[in-house]
């Protein structure tokens, strides 16, 4: 048994190597390859890709997969790395080659579609690729088939082990929690002085500040770089190589500091998977919600704390005295933490983001169960705006068109941004009671002893349980909404007195 496992770990290691080696010329995309090599780099990525494809549809891949899957031998942990490789083979089984392509050629055309659109704000450039998209996207829900629900198969690709069901049980209670917090922000009548984000500060010094502060929160520059593209990611090819990217605003610190350290926390997962589980399941993350909530710890729960301001705000300070001189530091966090609904998601504040992410839940998945039209999305999506946050948008393109995830493929994506919120607050709670100390840790810049938690905690099982699983083993009680809102509401009752 033992070499028909190897001879299982090789093979798969060989697909992983041929991804992570597209996954570098991806980021070569991203960052430095000049503007006309695109056409190039188009083959060199199909041929990738096609290796990898090859590789992976290989009849002794799957001879393997069943043997193993039959065997009593294995350990624990090798019996999951054949579970999830058996998992992802008979799904992809089922999926027509013919609809494969049709779908990553209606996703070209649907991507430059919604460029034009949002462009000229408007949605009805856009919609004859929206209503493609999701027919291609019900025909492989019919392919691979489904439980419950049809969303639930595409769900079941970023989050696997929740149901659109469960997602909706806990998206009806922050629906009631967040708007509540909102609305008691609104009537607190304290505002904070948001100016002081939107002065001058040299983009070489925001880069020097991010470097030295994201170094010492625990991100390993000797096995990962930081660089600039025109939207903040990381990647990673190996537990020895992970990739952050963000962009700079020299009149906005937020911009380029806050999603630095966003990008920072998805970094230090990757980099906190062990390497001897490289091109297995057990070496990748657990799922795009849990990798969010590492994003977010760091973003929010750690770099948002006004312990972490009170470290590092005399820095900061010495680095911008123009800019900052006259400011104090309780007055820079309150900023830095300030609550004010906006029509966009990404940069919106921690109460009101996850509403951004429940109304994109409800269209999708109305849309698969055939309840509403295309031709109502963008009044549907406007009233439901002015419903959760008391907006409505100018136009299409601050309102439906403002992501391009749909026209990316990412159906049934979104819910995982609001689940890694609430993770990450369950897994926060479970910090601040097992590690001694934590916000004075945080007070003093000691990331260590909380890098080291998530890293024996979280990272280093990589997909050896789902992602519900893994919170409620690490937290020891169920997975629920009430972490995160409670969180927000002894944060902000604080700050907003
Ligand atoms: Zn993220």
């Amino acid at each position: 048994m033992t070499t028909l496992y190897s001879e299982f770990q090789n093979r798969v290691k060989k697909i992983k190597l041929l991804e992570s080696a597209y996954s570098v010329l991806q980021w070569d995309m991203e960052t430095y390859m000049p503007p006309n090599s695109d056409k190039s780099r188009g083959e060199q990525l199909a041929l990738l890709s096609t290796l990898a494809h090859e590789h992976t549809v290989e009849p002794r891949v799957r001879e393997l997969v069943n043997q193993l899957s039959q065997s009593s031998e294995l350990t624990p942990e090798q019996a999951a790395n054949v579970r999830e490789i058996k998992i992802k083979l008979d799904k992809a089984a089922k999926i027509s080659p013919e609809l494969i392509i049709d779908l990553n050629k209606t996703m070209v055309d649907a991507l430059t579609a919604w460029n034009q659109a949002k462009k000229a704000a408007d949605y009805n450039i856009f919609k004859p690729y929206l209503e493609k998209l999701v027919i291609l996207h019900k025909r492989r829900i019919e392919q691979t088939g489904y439980e419950g629900e049809p969303y639930n198969s595409l769900l079941e690709d970023y989050e696997p082990g929740i149901t659109a069901a469960e997602v909706e049980t806990l998206f009806a209670q922050l629906k009631v929690e967040l708007p509540k917090i909102l609305r008691q922000i609104q009537a607190s009548g304290v505002k904070p002085r948001t100016d002081v984000l939107l002065r001058h500060f040299p983009v070489d010094r925001q880069e020097a500040f991010i470097r030295e502060t994201i170094a010492e929160m625990g991100f390993d520059f000797s096995i990962g770089r930081l660089d600039r593209s025109a939207h903040p990611f990381c990647t990673s090819f190996h537990p020895t190589d992970a990739r952050l990217t963000t962009r700079f605003d020299a009149n906005n610190l937020r911009t380029a500091v806050g999603a630095s350290f966003h990008e920072a926390g998805h970094g230090m997962y990757e980099q906190g998977l062990l390497i001897g589980n490289f091109g297995l399941p057990l070496g990748e993350a657990a799922s795009y919600g849990i990798h969010e909530s590492q994003s977010i710890f760091w973003e929010r729960f750690v770099a948002s704390h006004p312990g972490f301001w009170r470290h590092y705000f005399p820095r900061l300070q010495a680095a911008f005295p123009e800019a900052l001189s006259d400011v104090s530091v309780d007055e820079f966090c309150f900023a830095w933490n300030r609550v004010e609904p906006d029509f966009i998601r990404v940069g919106a504040d921690e109460v009101s983001y996850c509403l951004h992410v429940i109304l994109r839940f409800e269209l999708e998945r109305d849309l698969f169960s055939g309840n509403i039209r295309f031709e109502d999305l963008p009044e549907i999506w406007n009233q439901k705006m002015q419903e959760y946050l008391g907006l409505t948008p100018p136009d299409a393109a601050k309102g439906i068109l403002q992501d391009n995830h749909w026209a990316g493929c990412l159906i049934g994506y979104f819910p995982t941004y609001a689940l890694g919120y609430m993770y990450a607050a369950q897994l926060r709670e479970a910090a601040q009671e097992q590690i001694p100390d934590f916000d004075g840790l945080i007070e003093r810049g000691q990331f260590a002893p909380i890098k080291q938690w998530l890293n024996q905690n979280i990272h280093r099982h990589g997909k050896m349980y789902k992602s519900k699983q893994l919170v409620e083993r690490i937290s020891g009680k169920p997975f629920t909404v009430m972490p995160f809102v409670n969180y927000l509401q002894e944060k902000y009752s604080r700050l907003y007195k």
